[in-house]
């Protein structure tokens, strides 16, 4: 009988731990993916001044540089241009938001396909700030997005098809 009460009381105790450990790891692991709400309201784009690869390519600099300076990741940035227009924008966020897959061109990605209301993205281009690593030229594959373009050594711009996992 004693022993019967004991288990009891252990069940009760483990159980009230279940509700006590939440509130605790509430207080202590830092709230860092706040961060990653901030793109719910779609920030405008400002277009940049003419309407050329040189521009885009400058302006998913300037994303990458943003991308250092509020300490959201690694200094990455890209662009989705559409009929000329910038359409969709992305920074790296892999800091901010604690995801190792918060690249630049992802974000970007998921940033046009939300402000077109579009799941895929035929007939729009992206501009990198430097070459995409192999997870995003898999992205913009699954986008369908129709050509790819990033900074090389210098002003030079290199493109490509993205391709599906190329290595
Ligand atoms: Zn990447």
């Amino acid at each position: 009988m004693n022993g019967e009460c004991g288990r009891a009381g252990c069940r009760r105790k483990f159980l009230g731990g279940l509700f006590v450990l939440p509130a605790i790891a509430s207080l202590i692991v830092p709230r860092v993916g706040v961060k990653a709400q901030d793109r719910e309201e779609l920030e405008p784009i400002v277009q940049p001044a003419r309407q050329d690869p040189a521009h885009y390519i400058e302006r998913a600099v300037a994303l990458a540089d943003l991308s250092l300076r509020r300490g959201d990741g690694t200094g990455y940035g890209a662009v989705v241009v559409k009929g000329g227009l910038i359409v969709g924008e992305g920074r790296n966020r892999t800091i901010a938001t604690n995801d190792p897959t918060a690249h630049s061109e992802v974000d970007a990605i998921r940033d046009a396909c939300r402000r077109l209301g579009v799941q895929t993205l035929q007939g729009c281009e992206m501009y990198c700030s430097a070459r995409p690593c192999q997870m995003c030229d898999t992205a913009c594959y699954w986008a369908r997005l129709d050509r790819v373009h990033f900074k090389s050594a210098g002003t030079n711009i290199v493109s490509f098809e993205p391709r599906y996992a190329r290595c």
